[in-house]
């Protein structure tokens, strides 16, 4: 239980020394227009999934490598988180998302990701990816919805939306009220 506790450790400040996001961020939209919900295209959340697809391999391929080496992400080929950006319009109480780009300077690791979207015309906000990891008997484990840093990162920085695909036909979502406090989850319709 204890190496358990350090490893947990270990994946919380590599998460955290990583999640670079918010450092290069402008300050927050200001009186940015409240929305109800987002709107994410079909097509978008087709693009988003061959991505996970893409990031996710190899995942059931670790059962003889120690959990330390997986997180590291040395030795074998290893799953890995993705992070994109996200433009789109508000409109009334939704915000459109109207498509998502590859982050530039994008440092992906097993368990964490790092990467900006300055630049990216119209942006509203970051989705990334959560990959399975291998239990001790090889099933998988998912992590089911944006963790607490997740949400503490998105806080911080400018982004409207979050989003993190966590399986391939699966989202979790949050956003900004118009105060700054979160709204998670935020209602989420793809079509
Ligand atoms: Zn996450």
């Amino acid at each position: 239980m204890r190496a358990l506790l350090a490893l947990l450790a270990c994946v919380g400040v590599g998460r955290w020394a990583l999640d670079t996001r918010s450092a290069h961020a402008p300050h927050p939209t200001p009186h940015a227009p409240p929305f109800a919900v987002v709107v994410l295209p079909r097509a978008v959340r087709d693009s988003m999934r061959a991505r996970w697809e893409e990031n996710n391999r190899h995942w059931d391929e670790l059962s003889d490598v120690n959990t330390l080496t997986q997180m590291l992400g040395t030795g074998k080929p290893t799953q890995r988180e993705y992070l994109g950006c996200l433009w789109g319009t508000i409109s009334r109480d939704t915000l459109w998302i109207r498509g998502a780009s590859a982050a530039h300077d994008l440092k992906q690791l097993q368990f964490a990701v790092a990467g900006s979207c300055d630049g990216v015309a119209q942006f509203v906000g970051t989705w990334h990816t959560h990959p399975y990891r291998a239990d001790s008997g090889g099933r998988a484990l998912k992590e089911r919805e944006l963790s607490r840093r997740d949400l503490e990162t998105f806080a911080s920085a400018r982004d409207l939306v979050t989003i993190v695909m966590w399986d391939s036909d699966s989202l979790d979502a949050a956003a900004k009220r118009r105060d700054g406090t979160l709204l998670h989850p935020v209602p989420l319709a793809v079509r």
